[in-house]
């Protein structure tokens, strides 16, 4: 068998299994380890795959990308008061830096989105947003994304935050029309580096 064709099977193998062993694999096609190990080389190169422990294991391409220090969308590393959380299909969780970027991902990922979470901005304690109320164009600056996202569990809360810090108080689908309106005629996401 060529290398070649090794490759690809050695590739549907691990998009079926998500984990294999170079053992098992150097059994499997009757070549020595060394041999699996300049196979699956070009593999690991490119990211589709990953060696673990005496093994490979499938990279999955909504994880690659997300280092669970970063925000999932501009990268910047995650600050928890802010954080906000995607729970999605498959068991997967991802992370923004704040309601800005959580509100983004959430409108690019549409269904695959089945509960997001964030903390409440006076209790620190984790609401879901999508009933949370959110304070947008305060005069406060929480050192995050442009335009700021404030969750609030009550809208009183927010409502009052307002008093002090002006804004606007909307819901979540407010919110998600401003940040992704605003966001289209402003270049780009994110503003800072
Ligand atoms: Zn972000
Ligand atoms: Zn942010």
């Amino acid at each position: 068998m060529l290398a070649s064709e090794r490759q690809k099977k050695i590739k549907e193998l691990v998009t079926i299994r998500h984990s294999l062993k170079i053992s098992e694999l150097s059994e499997m096609f009757q070549v020595s380890e060394m041999t699996i190990h300049r196979d699956i080389k070009p593999m690991v190169e490119s990211g589709i795959i990953e060696k673990s422990f005496g093994g490979i294991s499938l990279v999955s391409r909504e994880t690659k990308g997300q280092n669970s220090n970063e925000c999932v969308l501009c990268h910047r590393s995650l600050n928890q008061r802010l954080a906000f959380r995607l729970i999605l299909t498959e068991n997967r969780v991802e992370t923004a830096c704040c309601s800005h970027c959580g509100i983004l991902r959430h409108q690019m990922l549409g269904d695959e989105v089945l509960e997001t979470l964030c903390s409440d901005f006076f209790t620190d304690t984790t609401i879901s947003a999508t009933t949370a109320s959110f304070v947008m164009d305060a005069t406060i600056d929480l050192g995050c994304c442009q335009p700021q996202v404030i969750p609030f569990k009550h809208r009183e809360h927010a409502e009052g935050f307002v008093k002090g810090f002006s804004g606007t108080v909307v819901s979540y689908t407010e919110a998600m029309g401003k940040v992704t309106g605003q966001m289209g005629k402003s270049k780009g996401c994110c503003h800072h580096g």
